[in-house]
């Protein structure tokens, strides 16, 4: 009796669903199922319930992420980060993918959302190429960066800035920008995150347009200096997601400021992307032309986005062998600056502010460690502190500080470490592995 009470209940309670999905995916009913088998848009409920699970379910794949700052009303911002062996640290080099830094553009949340499902999923399952690629690049999701305008269905912050126009570098004080550079805690959410964690590739995922963007945001700056790496993997993605996608810098889609993408490359060197997809012209903009006939294609956009980020010609390498137990940690800080604007007293100039990039890797097993790290050569940015210089070409030297540590924070060495694209640089730890044995005072 209650196998078949089961058995009838299944379609009393999906008719409703399916007959909802089928309708508003009318033009397009050829997109093959999602990850999820999720048929309508997620709640901010259904997303952290999602991700939940996912770390519930497969803890050696999935770890959570809570980033540092809760939104303007209290809301806190998760994330998953996926890899084999996930809690281990082996320094390998890793992927940022983001959604919804507008609040109103659901398919960016739902597109994160549903990649982040699939590569479990396929890990799990055994899939050859997913786990080729999770042995050797850790992935970190972030669905919801502005939960706060997600969840009142808009796109701006709960200080009505745009988030997208807040972060530091080039940054104006238009009437979405905020009330300074870096004022609002989303935007700081994600400076942590990529601060952090020597992402080789970032995506920030938007609607609704057809193109993959790249820095720089403003033509004054003139080309990036990696535009030729930035290009083929804008292109190569672009050509993936369709036809009527293109691949260009963002001043040439249209001229803003104080995006991610251009402080994350700029303070980085990531490859960083603003993704955003779209429905043909004339196409109904709904949940299946949206998101069911988009993510097969957004699938495959990810996975070159990831092979990318785990190709060592896109990443430097820093290895060597240290003491079990020590923390290794790469510092380094410097300034960066917003563009020139009215100032309280008056005068027009840029302000300041410091960008710390910090990531550590405590050293298991025999000590030894292969670390993938952004290159310690960064590009000079067109933003100055004296206003803006276009068309930079060349990079800052500016190596990594990296220390050896006693778990306690204590420094034993310091070496600073030069090493650009492609390159592995050996540090020599002799110095670090005998004081880590010696007895303290
Ligand atoms: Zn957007």
């Amino acid at each position: 009796m209650l196998a078949a009470a089961a058995v009838l209940a299944v379609p009393a309670l999906a008719v409703p669903t399916a007959v909802g999905a089928a309708s508003q995916s009318a033009p397009s009913t050829t997109a093959a199922d999602l990850p999820s088998g999720n048929t309508a848009y997620r709640t901010l409920a259904d997303y952290e319930a999602d991700l939940a699970e996912l770390v519930a379910d497969h803890p050696d794949l999935v770890k959570p992420i809570t980033l540092p700052f809760p939104t303007t009303s209290g809301r806190t911002v998760r994330g998953v980060e996926i890899s084999t062996n996930v809690n281990a640290d082996d320094g390998k080099p890793t992927f940022v993918d983001v959604g919804m830094h507008h609040g109103n553009e659901f398919p960016s949340g739902e597109l994160t959302m549903e990649f982040a499902i699939d590569l479990v999923q396929r890990a799990a399952a055994g899939d050859r190429e997913v786990t080729r690629l999770l042995d050797r690049a850790r992935v970190v999701v972030v669905p919801i960066v502005n939960v706060d305008g997600f969840v009142r269905g808009r796109r701006q912050t709960d200080t009505n800035v745009d988030m997208n126009r807040n972060y530091g570098l080039g940054w104006l004080p238009i009437s979405t920008g905020g009330a300074a550079a870096w004022s609002e805690p989303e935007a700081r959410n994600i400076e942590w995150l990529l601060s952090t964690r020597q992402a080789v590739v970032f995506n920030t995922q938007h609607t609704c347009i057809q193109v993959v963007l790249y820095p720089p945001l403003q033509l004054a700056a003139g080309p990036a200096q990696d535009v030729d790496r930035l290009h083929a993997l804008a292109s190569e993605v672009a050509s993936i997601y369709g036809p009527g996608y293109k691949a260009l810098p963002s001043a040439e889609d249209y001229e803003t400021t104080g995006e991610a993408i251009d402080w994350a490359y700029y303070a980085t060197r990531g490859l960083a992307l603003t993704s955003e997809t779209c429905p043909d012209a004339g196409v109904a903009r709904t949940y299946g032309t949206q998101v069911l006939d988009v993510y097969d294609e957004h699938r495959e956009a990810m996975l070159t986005m990831l092979e990318t980020a785990a190709d060592p010609d896109q990443y430097a390498v820093i290895d060597g062998k240290g003491p079990k137990g020590a923390v290794l940690r790469i510092t380094k800080a410097f300034d960066m600056y917003t563009s020139p604007y009215a100032q309280p007293d008056g005068a027009t100039r840029p302000s300041s502010f410091t960008t710390t990039l910090t990531s550590d890797l405590t050293l298991g097993r025999n000590g030894k460690f292969e670390w993938a790290v952004n290159p310690s050569y960064r590009p000079i940015p067109a933003y100055q502190e004296d206003g803006i210089h276009g068309f930079q070409t060349g990079f800052y030297e500016e190596p990594w500080i990296l220390t050896c540590e006693r778990p306690d924070g204590t420094v034993l060495q310091t070496v600073p470490v030069n090493v650009d694209l492609g390159e592995t640089v050996t540090v020599d730890l002799k110095e670090c592995r005998r004081e880590f044995h010696q007895a303290r005072p």
